[in-house]
């Protein structure tokens, strides 16, 4: 606490993000990055870029990357926002749409804890939906009268994702607020919303380049959706940082677009890793909900408790996320690594359990 904070500085509550220790060996299972290193081809076009060129400001629209993306995502460069990770696109996102008078935002009870956090950073009042006793969004029940929906699918940290029916039924009856859908694990099997994007003016989709393209470091992340709501996003964006993507950004996630083989292969091997894995915690009486992203979501057997758990793999240098919040503190979020480290995950697991 201080005196010289305004007044909303003593309100927020920080988003913690799983921790990045330095411990020799260690085997980080805890924040959904990628066990694999980017393309070589990203790594060699930002040694490219690293030369005198920095010593002017970018490309304040990134445009060479929104077409870029334009052909990945089988849309227009009109549809595409660029920024400093996804966290930036969903916080330029909620200050440009969520800041509604009429009705609160509406999100998942479990699920990314930064909304609430970007709710008290930008006064934006919200209702929390609950999951059903499967740990499933259930968007039937979500209220017409809102003021924006906001979900991620999949959803984290459950990694159940829904299906692109539900999700046009929803949108189908909710025209009048943003529907903002967060693909950050959608690669790993999910079906994307994107192509939905041109028939529904309110749906907004944001993807990252931190988890299936293995880019965490590079901060690049990017939204889809109608010139209106692009627009909207620029405007916000013009009035805070005119530069949020730096050039070894830039010319980092156009390359990664540009090997798409390689990407498809490590999630290709990321999904075969989320099986073999799945079937053995269920071998030591785990409760695995089906996964379509990059980590499982997995209840601890009943003999042990999910904190204590992962205060022990800590211990033997492995980490896992917990979250202490009633209705999943009985479960553990792990992201997967490469098989070796899978398989240490499951060797440290029958010795301690
Ligand atoms: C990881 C994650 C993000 C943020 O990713 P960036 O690294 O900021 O691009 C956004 N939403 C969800 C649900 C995530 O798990």
């Amino acid at each position: 606490m201080s005196r010289f904070w305004s007044p909303l500085v003593h309100q927020l509550t920080p988003y913690v993000p799983g921790e990045q220790p330095k411990i020799e060996n260690l085997i980080k299972l805890n924040t959904n990055e990628s066990p694999y290193g980017p393309s070589p081809r990203v790594l060699e076009a930002i040694r490219q870029a690293t030369n005198a060129s920095l010593r002017l400001y970018p490309d304040p629209q990134g445009l060479e990357l929104k077409q870029a993306l334009a052909r990945y995502c089988q849309l227009d460069s009109e549809n595409i926002f660029v920024g400093n990770g996804s966290d930036e696109v969903l916080a330029l996102a909620f200050q440009a749409f969520f800041r509604q008078q009429k009705a609160p935002l509406i999100f998942p009870d479990i699920t990314y804890s930064f909304y609430p956090v970007y709710c008290q950073l930008y006064e934006v009042d919200y209702q929390l939906q609950p999951l059903d006793d499967q740990l499933s969004i259930r968007l039937e029940d979500y209220p017409s009268e809102n003021g924006g929906i906001i979900f991620p699918n999949p959803n984290a940290p459950t990694g159940k994702a829904l299906d692109l029916q539900d999700l046009t039924a929803l949108l189908e009856r909710n025209r009048d607020s943003v529907v903002l859908v967060d693909e950050a694990y959608v690669d790993f099997g999910a079906e994307s919303a994107a192509r939905l994007v041109k028939d529904y003016p309110n749906l907004l989709v944001t993807q990252t380049f931190s988890k299936s393209w293995a880019l965490a470091g590079l901060r690049v992340g990017f939204a889809l959706g109608s010139p209106e709501l692009i627009e909207g996003l620029n405007r916000v964006k013009d009035s805070f940082n005119s530069y949020p993507l730096d050039r070894l950004a830039l010319a980092g996630a156009q390359a990664a677009l540009e090997d798409r083989d390689y990407y498809q292969n490590l999630c290709q091997t990321l999904i075969q890793s989320r099986e073999e894995l799945t079937v053995e915690l269920e071998k030591l009486d785990f409760e695995v909900l089906p996964s379509k992203a990059n980590f499982v979501f997995a209840r601890v057997p009943e003999t042990t408790s999910a904190q204590q758990l992962a205060q022990q793999l800590r211990d033997r240098a492995l980490l896992v996320r917990y979250f202490n919040k009633p209705r999943i503190d009985k479960y553990l979020r792990i992201t997967l690594g490469t098989p070796e480290q899978n398989q240490q995950l499951i060797t440290t697991l029958k010795q301690v359990l």
